[in-house]
């Protein structure tokens, strides 16, 4: 019997410019190489997914956006995400695997999480997730200071959820994304899916894009004003840069809550959610030192 060796090379794909920024910023800060090893392993998962979950079909037209503009209630409804429901399930517990991995989550979390996974109530449980971030905006938008109030949900499994869900929402994100009626939409929270911006970039001509933390969807929004009280006195707003210039951060003394933004003016790579997540660590640290929360 002849092997041939060649035969056995399993062709991989180019690695994706997420994952090399990853392995940069693990040369430059040793000590963020958990932190980078944890997400190289999420971007590689949820790459496996996306790339067999298909376009939605979103209806989006001038007059949808203004109607849903008008009531600040996002596009994307629950049921029109192209969400097979098995490739679902792989993700929630292969996230919870990465997760407890690197100690992130607890045994007991970890046991009620692949539970979830292959429980029936999963689909009901992820659907009462997604709603609740339209829900909160709509508190937040008919009640002055409500940005303070969160729901009492279940942390651990809705931060898995998210994750899990990542590949699924990205994709309808990219429909969206290329319309230019999305500039109709002058809300603070997504208006693909309602969630919270997470991130937020200086473009070179100096508008503020927010970056929802849930799709990634990217829209123009005020360059000041906090997105989460919708507070914009300039003397309630601290705003700080990083020494190397690559990122801002505005933090609310009304609200106390804080965005990281990174400043596409002095870059020259276009902003990366997952990369510049986790680049800012040591930036989170400091506003939560200074009595922000994320
Ligand atoms: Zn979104
Ligand atoms: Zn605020």
């Amino acid at each position: 019997m002849v092997t041939d060796p060649a035969a056995r090379v399993v062709k991989s794909r180019p690695e994706s410019r997420e994952a090399t920024e990853l392995r940069a910023l693990r040369v430059q800060h040793p000590d963020l190489e958990a932190a980078v090893d944890l997400h190289l392993e999420l971007l590689e998962l949820q790459r496996r997914i996306q790339g067999r979950v298909p376009l939605p079909w979103l209806e989006v037209t001038p007059d949808v956006l203004t109607r849903h503009q008008a009531d600040a209630k996002p596009v994307l409804r629950f049921e029109d995400i192209p969400l097979d429901i098995s490739d679902f399930r792989l993700m929630v517990r292969q996230t919870a695997d990465v997760l407890r991995r690197y100690g992130t989550i607890e045994e007991g979390d970890y046991q009620r999480i692949q539970t979830l996974g292959r429980d029936m109530t999963l689909l009901e449980v992820t659907a009462r997730w997604y709603r609740s971030a339209v829900e909160k905006q709509v508190a937040v938008l008919s009640v002055p200071g409500a940005a303070a109030f969160t729901e009492a949900g279940d942390d651990v499994v809705d931060e898995v959820i998210a994750l899990a869900m990542r590949p699924f929402l990205s994709r309808c994100a990219e429909v969206l994304q290329q319309r230019p009626e999305l500039s109709l939409w002058t809300h603070s929270h997504c208006a693909l899916c309602g969630g919270e911006p997470e991130l937020a970039c200086i473009t070179p001509s100096a508008e503020r894009h927010l970056i929802c933390g849930r799709c990634g969807l990217r829209w123009k929004w005020e360059t000041l004003a906090c997105p989460y009280c919708r507070n914009s006195n300039r003397a309630q707003i601290t705003s700080f840069a990083t020494s190397d210039g690559h990122y801002r951060v505005y933090a609310c003394d009304v609200c106390h809550r804080y965005l990281k933004a990174y400043d596409g003016r002095h870059s020259s790579r276009p902003v990366m959610p997952v990369v510049d997540a986790v680049a800012t660590l040591p930036l989170d640290a400091a506003a939560i030192q200074r009595g922000y929360s994320a």
